[in-house]
């Protein structure tokens, strides 16, 4: 199993390229699955097949999404189909028959199983008997129910979803786009990581406000389907070159389309992936999303249907290639939307510039680097600041959520401190933020700083939100998932009423000033090992199995580093945390790291490694379990 690819690491090999599209086409070797990491996954489909073929005789395990999209990255998840069409079949012709009931088909019947059943039947097979699979569950109200699990010696995570055969051919459709044009991959390869780094993609299944990998994607062929000369054909036209063995319906939806690219017809159009990618911006930067639909089997924006029972409308509409009732979007809420058109419009206000299109001499980041900097190329943006979301357990609120935010402060602290290595000092005086009435008294700070640093105030969740989003609250489904951002431009006017809505909200505030002196957070899986000297069955999740060991790791570290105090620490930034929630929103606190100097691929690695360890870290600190985790 790779490790993924650091970000210092990307940069660096990034900004060697000789141009932007050679950077595009660097960007998906350096993502791209290995020939050792898809024969992996092969093998892994096929430890599943023969488990599940003892259980559920004929059935098939099918992977479809990014591991055989073409728009596969290194740990990108294993998404599987268990179709179990052939298994009821067999069911019902041996049903009665001798000999039937010594198998497992006499005990659960197949075809009138709810779903939540069926699920519960693979998770369970999944528990017991598939060698190396860990921490299974059954997520049976997603809206495709899948299964979760990971497995332990590739360190891959995976679902398994039962009824979707849908998802195995538009997987299939992407890859044709893939393979009709070679600039798709590049094209795709660079949205998706811009639009991972800007916090507006990403959710697993639709189950946040934000794009789905699968509707952004979407997205990005329907752009170059309205190219002109378009340089993908709709799917309508698709249709029209499948031959008769291409055919075929699911779920009452036409699926048909060539199974061979070459049947397809090159396309006149001659940009470079570079200026298409530009033009992507330029198109969606301005760009009505709730006033339109957005047809890739038209390839074209349609005006929204008169009548639209089924097709539920929303700030994005998206229709699905295949299943035309389906908005990939439904789940993105007005805010995101208008974060998708703001982005874009930073995005391609700074493909204008000459550091898009040319290479920098003098070393700095230039052309696609920039563009994946959380935040940097956002017009008036001050320090770039980083979120981390710590939702807090249920047994703590809503009766005391101050008294939660006391503990989770002093966790904090304990964690950077004595388990990471990190210098910590009190941050700058107190200042209230919260409204008066609403506002509770300060924590006592665990290092003795009960201050939040006083240019916070007029800092908001959700970095350049437009005016115009919305001021509802959003049941945003970012609990736990962590959010770069770029401080606000103070500016009067709308903007500044909103960011003074949202301090409001503000109650109790904690913040250190943070110094870091080792790399605390590499090698640690390797360390970790060797301390436990293979002791222990079970891997120990990162930062969440036993402090003491994460302790003796970081030691391991400073010791190898050389116990000499460097000259100069690594990482400098500011650390503050607030409780925010209330109303409609679980009570969270909200943990903003803010670097000075402006942060580099160093510190941008130290914030993913945090991101990842701090909340279980302090979930096995505060001793509320896995299970507070909502
Ligand atoms: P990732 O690397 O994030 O796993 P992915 O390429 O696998 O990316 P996903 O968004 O996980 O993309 O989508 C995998 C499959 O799940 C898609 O092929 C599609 O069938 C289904 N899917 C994902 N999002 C949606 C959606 N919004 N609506 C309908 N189906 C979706
Ligand atoms: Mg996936």
């Amino acid at each position: 199993h790779r490790e993924p690819l650091g970000a210092e690491q990307l940069e660096r090999a990034l900004c060697q390229a000789k141009d932007v599209d050679a950077q595009m086409e660097q960007l998906v070797g350096l993502l791209e699955l290995s020939e050792g990491e898809r024969r992996l996954r092969h093998l892994l489909v096929a430890l599943f097949q023969e488990v599940f073929s003892e259980f559920f005789p004929g059935c098939s395990v099918l992977p479809f999404g990014s591991s055989v999209n073409s728009f596969d990255a290194h740990g990108c998840d294993l998404d599987l189909l268990l179709d179990l069409e052939p298994t009821k079949s067999l069911q019902s012709s041996v049903r009665g028959s001798p000999g039937a009931e010594e198998s497992i088909l006499s005990d659960i019947d197949l075809a009138s199983a709810s779903p939540p059943e069926l699920l519960e039947l693979v998770a369970a097979v999944l528990r017991r008997c598939v060698p190396g699979v860990r921490r299974v569950r059954a997520v049976p109200t997603a809206r495709r129910p899948v299964v979760k699990f990971s497995h332990k010696q590739s360190g891959l995570a995976g679902d398994i979803s039962v009824d979707n055969r849908l998802a195995l051919h538009n997987t299939r459709f992407l890859r044709l786009c893939a393979e009709a044009d070679e600039r798709v991959r590049p094209l795709g390869y660079a949205v998706r990581l811009w639009a991972k780094q800007q916090g507006l993609a990403g959710n697993p299944a639709g189950g946040g406000p934000l794009l789905t990998n699968y509707a952004l994607t979407l997205l990005v062929l329907f752009f170059l389907q309205t190219r002109s000369p378009p340089v993908l054909p709709a799917v309508a036209r698709l249709r029209e070159l499948a031959g008769n063995e291409d055919h075929v319906v699911v779920a009452g939806w036409d699926c048909s389309f060539p199974r061979d690219a070459a049947l397809l017809e090159p396309s006149a159009n001659s940009k470079s992936p570079s200026s298409l990618l530009a033009e992507f911006f330029h198109v969606f930067g301005d760009f009505d999303f709730s006033g339109r639909v957005l047809s890739l089997r038209e390839g074209r924006a349609l005006p929204l249907p008169e009548a639209s029972e089924l097709f539920k409308l929303g700030s994005l509409n998206l229709q699905d290639p295949f299943e035309l009732s389906h908005n990939v979007a439904a789940n993105v809420t007005e805010k995101t939307a208008a974060r998708l058109g703001h982005c874009c419009r930073a995005a391609a206000k700074y493909c204008r510039s000459l550091q898009y299109r040319c290479k920098s001499a003098k070393g700095r980041g230039w052309g696609l680097v920039r563009l994946f900097q959380p935040g940097a190329v956002e017009p008036g943006a001050g320090a770039a600041s980083f979120l981390i979301t710590i939702p807090m357990p249920a047994p703590r609120c809503p009766e005391e959520p101050g008294e939660g935010f006391k503990e989770i402060c002093a966790g904090i602290a304990f964690v950077l401190r004595d388990v990471l290595r990190c210098r910590c000092t009190p941050g700058k005086p107190p200042k209230q933020l919260g409204a008066p009435g609403v506002g509770q008294s300060l924590p006592e700070d665990p290092v003795g700083g009960k201050e939040p640093p006083g240019d916070t105030a007029g800092e908001e969740e959700e970095p350049l939100q437009p005016a115009t989003a919305s001021k509802r609250p959003q049941p945003d489904g970012m609990d736990g998932a962590a959010l770069p951002c770029a401080k606000r431009p103070r500016v009067n006017g709308p903007e500044q009423e909103e960011e003074e809505e949202e301090e409001k909200e503000e109650e109790v505030v904690a913040s250190w000033s943070c110094t870091i002196w080792h790399r605390v957070w590499t090698g640690r899986r390797r360390l970790r090992r060797q301390l436990l000297h293979g002791a222990s069955p079970e891997e120990p999740e990162e930062g969440g199995d036993s402090l003491e060991l994460e302790q003796k790791v970081s030691e391991a570290i400073v010791q190898h580093e050389g116990a000499a105090q460097p000259p100069e620490p690594l990482l400098r930034f500011e650390a503050s945390a607030r409780l925010a929630g209330g109303g409609q929103r679980e009570p969270r606190v909200l943990l903003r790291l803010t670097p000075s100097p402006a942060p580099g691929p160093l510190f941008r690695d130290f914030f993913h490694f945090l991101q990842a360890f701090l909340p279980p870290a302090l979930r096995r600190h505060l001793g509320w379990g896995p299970g507070a985790d909502p």
